[in-house]
């Protein structure tokens, strides 16, 4: 969607208040292109044919208007949506969940081969106004007779090419037959093969069409690079660039409002100087957070797109595009924030695996292809922060004898007080000026290492990017592909830590320790990635499994939205603010000498 059109925001859509209420508190700013597009044809009844891909924001685009039409009172399935993994079929599942948290009474209950049919038999009995179910699984229910689809209002087709390219063209033929023949029908595909278009003639009436189209922009100015990172790693791989990368001013793209404050929060705890730019804020308060920008007194801006519109800042020479944008036209407009003024600017996008679909969508609509940008090494981190530390002894040295008269009296006391050489008595001091900013040691921890290795090797062998081809399985574990999220009711409330779940885990079950993956801890409860295609007794054995004497009773995750990870602690204290704020006042800046500098405290 172009920055300049107006979209219409969640709220003056006629959406259900309990569902704009969800969107509310999940932090959705403004509506993404294909929810501009599709919500008002869906919530009228239309049929839609959606041509978007993953990443579009195609989810909520069919949850929140369909979600709107659901009746509570009701418990028989209202809408159906089928797709092509069980993966997707959760995180649908998950989504329906989240925006559906202020509708009491609602049910969603995901189904898919693999899975114990026992529970979703007793899911299915208790009653569930939204099924989201893989097509084979599906058929199996409505041939046993346990999934009545007689009163349905709607089905969606997500991802229907991919359906189609694992086969279940013929499936989903099958299933739409079972269905009403009034039922209302939206199918969401990234491109249109024929059989896919057949049965969209077939299975549609009147189709309304909606096409995120990208525009082709040139951007001469901008160089722009791409660094591939899964989701855990990216408050990681931000940190080193903003330590290790000269820039002079710089804006963070992320998607939510809510994100824009989390991760200023966790950049200043880091000691750098940024702030949250969204629409929460009052128009004052953002200008003053630009000012405070355009002067100096502030180098990151973390932002939504709508807050970023038509931002002019001269010195911005970096966009990141920490959350991938929606379309293309997006992120033109993003890097559009910086090489102003016929200066050189520099985007960075970090994307994912799965996001690689949209990465060649923007290399298409820049006509530039976007280079890997190698991410800096501990090593690098190292070396930068020992040479702004020289530079600062330099600049130290360059105030004069009458700023540091008083200081060489002290230092030669000290030397014949306590019987010291130069070279200790410097180094004692270098400690003292370096001690809350340490130089680390310069070594990778061994998940980067291993990573490192892999990437350079998969460079070496095929002499092109390392991270778009096939991963190896190794790395899966990093971003949770092939993998299912399981919850279990222990938390941190037990006082608990991530090593007693794997531990637990891996020995009550024939999952190694490395198979296991990412873990998160909650009050009550904790969730895990565990590999897809767990038998049903290991998933039993794994209920029993008690840590700190309680039992596990592992289950399929489902996110009602409620649960909120613990914030980092703040590393700082207080005279750090000091140090650094003196410290400042004390070096003029440059682009190649910069560090992270911490909030002003008065300002
Ligand atoms: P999808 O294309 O449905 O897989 O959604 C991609 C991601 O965008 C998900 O993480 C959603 O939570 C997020 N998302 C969807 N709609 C919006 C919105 N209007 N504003 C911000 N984030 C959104």
């Amino acid at each position: 969607m172009s920055d300049t059109e107006t979209v219409p925001s969640f709220a003056e859509m006629p959406l259900a208040p309990a569902v704009i209420k969800a969107v509310q508190d999940v932090g959705y700013e403004t509506p993404s292109p294909i929810q501009a597009q599709s919500i008002p044809h869906l919530l009228e009844g239309r049929d839609l044919l959606g041509l978007a891909q993953t990443g579009t924001g195609k989810t909520a685009a069919f949850a929140l208007p369909l979600l709107s039409r659901v009746d509570v009172k009701k418990r028989h399935p209202q809408i159906l949506v089928l797709a092509p993994t069980r993966e997707l079929a959760i995180q649908v599942a998950e989504a329906f969940q989240r925006y559906a948290r202020h509708m009491p009474g609602f049910h969603v209950l995901p189904v898919y081969g693999g899975q114990d049919m026992r529970g979703q038999l007793r899911g299915l009995q208790r009653g569930a106004q939204v099924i989201v179910g893989t097509p084979g699984r599906v058929m199996d229910h409505l041939r046993r007779g346990s999934m009545k689809l007689d009163d349905l209002k709607a089905v969606v087709l997500d991802e229907a090419d991919e359906m189609l390219r694992m086969g279940f063209v013929d499936d989903i033929e099958w299933i739409m037959e079972q269905t009403p023949s009034e039922r209302q029908v939206a199918l969401f595909s990234a491109t249109m093969p024929r059989q896919i278009r057949k049965i969209a003639d077939t299975h549609l009436t009147d189709p309304v069409t909606v096409e995120i189209k990208s525009k082709t922009a040139t951007v001469d100015t901008i160089t722009q690079k791409v660094c591939m990172v899964s989701g855990y790693h990216k408050l990681d791989a931000l940190t080193r660039i903003l330590e290790v990368e000269p820039f002079d001013a710089m804006i963070i793209f992320v998607r939510t409002k809510t994100a824009t404050v989390e991760l200023a929060e966790k950049l200043e705890a880091r000691g750098f100087s940024a702030a949250a730019l969204n629409g929460d804020m009052s128009q004052a308060l953002r200008e003053k957070v630009i000012d405070r920008l355009k002067k100096s007194s502030l180098d990151i801006l973390i932002a939504t797109d709508v807050a970023a519109r038509g931002l002019d800042v001269e010195r911005m020479s970096h966009v990141v595009n920490y959350d991938i944008p929606y379309d293309t036209e997006a992120y033109v407009h993003r890097i559009g924030r910086t090489g102003r003024a016929g200066r050189q600017g520099t985007a960075i996008l970090f994307a994912t695996h799965r996001e690689r679909r949209m990465l060649r969508a923007i290399e298409n609509a820049t006509r530039q292809r976007i280079d890997d940008m190698r991410l800096p090494s501990m090593r690098d981190v190292r070396d930068m922060r020992i040479r702004q530390f020289k530079e600062d002894v330099t600049k130290s040295l360059e105030l004069g004898d009458e700023k540091l008269a008083d200081f060489r009296n002290i230092v030669n006391e000290l030397m014949t007080e306590g019987d010291m050489s130069p070279e200790d008595l410097a180094a004692a001091l270098c400690f003292m000026a370096q001690k809350e900013r340490p130089f680390p040691d310069g070594k990778e921890p061994e998940r980067q290492q291993r990573q490192r290795r892999e990437r350079d090797d998969r460079r070496g062998d095929r002499g092109e990017r390392g991270d778009r081809g096939d991963r190896p399985r190794r790395d899966r574990r990093e971003d949770n592909e092939g993998m299912v999220r399981y919850r279990v009711e222990v938390g941190r409330e037990q006082g608990i830590n991530p090593g007693d779940l794997v531990g637990a885990i891996a020995n009550e079950s024939k999952i190694p320790g490395k198979n296991i993956g990412h873990i998160r801890l909650f009050e009550r409860c904790s969730s895990i990635y565990l590999p897809e295609g767990m038998d049903d007794s290991t998933l039993s054995s794994l209920k029993q499994v008690k840590v700190r004497n309680k039992p596990l009773e592992m289950s399929v995750w489902v996110d009602d939205g409620t649960l909120r990870e613990e914030r980092p602690r703040r590393r700082r204290r207080d005279g750090e603010f000091r140090r650094d704020r003196d410290r400042r006042s004390n070096s003029s800046k440059s682009n190649a000498s910069r560090r992270p500098r911490h909030r002003e405290e008065h300002s």
